[in-house]
């Protein structure tokens, strides 16, 4: 007799699994290795920034009281008394009616208290006029204005992208306390798969599920440890999975989670005594997409559909593998566009589409049944459709996934 299952919603499924997953811990690992990591603690401020006042133009550091006067008809000259660039300190206090010539980036003078730009002078010789009168801090980047010391700049669970690194480096840390990545075990379980090398035989097929989630794991900076493809043998899986979680913060296997006869996980999951968090979820393609709690460790049981693996990682063990690391921005991006062309199929359960969108409008990237592989190769996005008794027409309103992104969001939407 076929196991009856509960079909539960994608949301449901994803806070069953935000209330099992733990945090991994942290490491310190070098600046240079950073990108891409999660920050374990918050970056505050190690000094001002900038440390100093500086000028943000190239001009002329003067005292703004001795500019007081000047006006078109009145044009009031400064003597040039020193030169610096930024990187340089001018060991001079400007008296009256005195400036340093200043560089961008450079530290401001003694007794200057505001810049004139160079476009804002006329030059003669080591003298200059100006035409306007300046504010006391007219063109000056103050000491602390981008970043006050101790002020939190980034909480922790924050992705170290381009812009993280160049704050570590503001800091001069040359560490980074970062979550430990998990170590990802990944098996596709089916005997009809052959290795990508291996030429076609009768029935079989290449394992592109493994590779592919390899892929999708690199993405976000997480290592796998990829086992050899296991045919559908109940006792040998036993001892594969096992295996694995000896050694592995997670496993993820693809295949056999269905109700067929060599669908044999749900069976593996009762031999480990493992906890089904749940084994349907109300979406197509990967209806029968299973995690289970195996003590600290997750088993994300894909379907082996190549469509259904791909939304059943991007869904369900990215953002738990986020989560295990403290990352705040777990959840793909989301937004809205307009459906590009009807799409007349109705279905039930809500529905992940693999589809291309361009910034405005969102089409499905061509055959789209729940084993394509060719679509997924062409999409960029999953576009979304609300479960339902009918189908959507171009110029519809929808939901879109951005799972490519580098960085996602904190709020699950749909
Ligand atoms: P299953 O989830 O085991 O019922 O498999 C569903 C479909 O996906 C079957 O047509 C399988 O042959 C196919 N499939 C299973 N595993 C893989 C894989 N690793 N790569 C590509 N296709 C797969
Ligand atoms: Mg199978």
């Amino acid at each position: 007799m076929v196991e009856l299952r509960n079909p539960i919603s994608v949301s449901e499924a994803i806070a069953r699994i935000a209330a099992e997953t733990r945090l991994l811990g942290s490491e310190q690992i070098p600046l240079g290795e950073a990108y891409g990591r999660i920050l374990a603690q918050p970056l505050k401020a190690l000094h001002d920034v900038p440390s100093f006042d500086r000028s943000p133009y190239d001009g002329f550091a003067i005292r703004a009281e001795d500019s007081a006067e000047a006006s078109g008809m009145n044009r009031i000259a400064f003597k040039v008394v020193d030169h610096i660039g930024a990187g340089s300190v001018s060991s001079i206090r400007i008296g009256a009616n005195e400036a340093v010539r200043i560089m961008t980036g450079a530290q401001l003078p003694e007794g200057a208290d505001a810049v004139v730009m160079l476009e804002q002078t006329q030059e003669a010789g080591s003298s200059f006029t100006l035409r306007k009168p300046f504010r006391s801090g007219e063109n000056i980047s103050f000491r602390g204005e981008d970043m006050r010391l101790g002020e939190e700049i980034l909480p922790a669970g924050s992705l170290i992208h381009p812009g993280t690194v160049a704050l570590l480096a503001t800091f001069g840390c040359n560490q980074a306390e970062v979550a430990r990545l998990p170590v990802v075990g990944l098996l596709a379980t089916g005997t009809e798969l052959l290795e990508t090398g291996a030429p076609l035989e009768p029935g079989k097929i290449r394992n592109s599920n493994g590779p592919m989630i390899a892929a999708q794991l690199k993405r976000m900076g997480v290592p796998c440890r990829m086992y050899a493809a296991a045919a559908d043998r109940l006792e040998d899986l036993l001892e594969t999975v096992r295996g694995a979680l000896g050694e592995c913060d997670c496993l993820i296997t693809t295949g056999g989670v269905s109700v067929g006869d060599f669908d044999l996980l749900p069976a593996v999951y009762e031999s480990l005594g493992a906890k089904v968090l749940f084994n349907k979820v109300a979406m197509r393609p990967g209806s029968v997409t299973t995690v289970a709690a195996a003590g600290k460790q997750f088993l994300f049981g894909l379907s082996g559909n190549p469509s259904a693996c791909y939304t059943g990682f991007e869904l369900f063990a990215r953002p738990a593998l986020l989560r295990m690391m403290g990352a705040q921005r777990i959840y793909p991006l989301h937004t809205r566009a307009v459906l590009g062309e009807d799409f007349a199929k109705p279905n039930p359960f809500m529905r992940f589409v693999r589809a291309v969108y361009d910034g405005q409008t969102v089409r499905p990237a061509g055959f789209n049944k729940s084993n394509a592989v060719s679509s997924i190769g062409r999409g960029n996005a999953l576009l979304v459709l609300p479960g339902g008794t009918r189908g959507f027409k171009a110029g519809d309103s929808v939901d879109v996934l951005l799972p490519g992104m580098e960085e996602g969001s904190d709020l699950w939407m749909l």
